[in-house]
């Protein structure tokens, strides 16, 4: 394809391409700053294929990953939450030698050379000659899956993955001229960096918030001219807090694309009295961002399911054979696939049969071809022959406003193998009481045997509680009574 940055620079030079606080540059300008971001670059980091990134949503980050991208050289997302162990890990994973950051250098970082966003500034006037094309299979980002499961693994994307996810995007939720979106999810990160690359492709304008901040993003979103935002269930959680009743959105507010985890009903059902249209959506760092969306409307009727695939996408349900079934793993066939895991040349393949992706995720589809998610498979409870899905038990919880975190996790267990046992947050309830609650609303066995009590809950850069944290720490955890 032809470079998306040149081609959108000469469909409508003049539109705000991204905005930033007080800052907004057109799609010409943000041409031309590339330009010459890319030419410095080019000077430091010429012999290397891959750049990596840690960085923070805002004009500067952006401008060094359209250069890069101009380059044609691959840029690796790294996230900037992590710790600096991790940041090694990934760094000597991909071989990084150049990184750049927002920040002033890491000591602790190891790679050869250490840049920031700033630094590469736009006073030097040379110039490069961009890059033709866009090769359709050419690898631009290598991003890391959020960790959840276990170690992060890099997972490629190619150009085509972008454009497809884009496109898949816009037949599901419409397109129009004066569209913006607001990116509050990290850039670093498939729902951030998904944006960016729609952005161009759209020729749409990219509201970037720097830092999550559930008021600054209402006032944004009730006072100026957003059309669509992104977020995760915790995000949504946060605006709903923040937002006075009798407030609503700005009238042009179109979508709320929610994904990334579960989302409680309770959660939802207080979006919809804001009248906030939500698109759930489902998806990951494999498939370049949401390939399942729950179209508005059927946001009631459907409450709870994350709707049916994208245009491009197809989906089934079936065992680990690829043999359909009715609930069991749920599988993805859709040119937004990853072409691979980074140093991991078999990992794919394993997952993968005749072209289907096995996302190892649990789920079913109703009589109307409407896709549930229960959870992933690592994450279900076998106790007594019985299957629980932690999410389920989570969110029956969640319905009482005592309640904000709850995690639900199997640990072992002489008679039944393995039973649920839960983590809250919030010690306003006895165990007695939540247990009595629990038995009213779920069968026995899903009934969680214990409470425990944290006083930090573990959530990773998406968002995500991180279960097997803990499920490593819930010896030390006090119990409630
Ligand atoms: P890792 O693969 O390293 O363990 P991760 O799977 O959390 O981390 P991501 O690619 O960020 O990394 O997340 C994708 C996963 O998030 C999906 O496979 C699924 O388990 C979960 N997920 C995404 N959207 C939804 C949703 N709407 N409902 C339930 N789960 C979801
Ligand atoms: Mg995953």
């Amino acid at each position: 394809m032809e470079n998306w940055l040149i081609k959108r620079a000469r469909l409508t030079p003049n539109r705000v391409a991204v905005q930033e606080k007080g800052q907004q540059l057109t799609f010409q300008e943000v041409a031309d700053q590339t330009k010459k971001i890319a030419a410095q670059l080019n000077v430091v980091i010429e012999t290397e294929q891959r750049i990596a990134l840690i960085a923070t949503n805002t004009i500067a980050s952006y401008l060094v990953i359209m250069a890069v991208q101009q380059l044609g050289k691959t840029m690796v997302f790294i996230n900037r939450r992590l710790s600096f162990d991790e940041i090694n890990y990934q760094l000597a994973d991909a071989d990084i030698s150049v990184l750049i950051t927002d920040e002033d250098y890491h000591q602790q970082l190891k790679v050869d050379k250490q840049l920031t966003v700033s630094a590469l500034s736009t006073e030097k006037s040379a110039r490069l000659d961009l890059v033709e094309n866009f090769p359709d299979d050419a690898v631009t980002s290598i991003m890391y899956t959020s960790g959840t499961t276990g170690k992060p693994k890099g997972v490629m994307q190619t150009f085509n993955n972008h454009f497809f996810s884009a496109m898949g995007s816009a037949l599901n939720l419409g397109l129009t001229a004066d569209d913006a979106w607001l990116t509050a999810v990290p850039i670093f990160h498939i729902s951030g960096f998904s944006i960016l690359m729609r952005g161009l492709i759209y020729g749409m304008r990219v509201v970037l918030l720097p830092k999550f901040d559930a008021h600054q993003a209402n006032e944004l979103l009730v006072n100026h001219h957003i059309t669509t935002m992104s977020v995760v269930p915790v995000m949504l959680k946060q605006l709903l807090k923040d937002l006075p009743e009798d407030v609503s959105y700005n009238s042009g507010f179109r979508t709320m694309l929610l994904g990334g985890g579960p989302t409680d009903r309770a959660t939802l059902k207080r979006a919809q009295a804001h009248h906030i249209p939500i698109i759930q959506s489902y998806g990951m760092t494999e498939t370049a961002s949401q390939v399942i969306a729950l179209d508005a409307e059927y946001a009631d009727e459907k409450l709870g399911s994350v709707g049916k695939p994208l245009f491009p996408v197809s989906l089934k349900i079936a065992d680990h054979y690829g043999v359909p079934v009715k609930t069991g793993n749920i599988w993805i066939k859709s040119p937004t696939l990853t072409v691979g895991y980074l140093n991991q040349p078999n990992k794919l393949a394993e997952k993968c049969r005749d072209g289907w992706f096995n996302t190892e995720d649990l789920g079913y589809l109703d009589d109307d071809g409407f896709l549930f998610v229960q959870g992933r498979e690592g994450d279900m409870i076998s106790s007594g022959g019985e299957n629980i899905f932690p999410d389920e038990v989570e969110s029956v919880y969640l319905k009482l406003p005592e309640i904000d975190n709850i995690v639900v996790v199997g640990v072992p267990d002489e008679q039944w193998g393995q039973v649920p046992v839960a983590i809250v947050i919030d010690s306003k309830l006895s165990a007695t009481d939540l247990k009595a609650y629990g038995r009213e609303k779920l069968a026995h066995y899903k009934v969680p045997k214990r409470f425990y009590f944290a006083n930090d809950w573990h959530r990773n850069a998406s968002g995500k509680t991180e279960r097997i944290k803990f499920i490593a720490e819930i010896t030390r955890l006090k119990e409630l009574k």
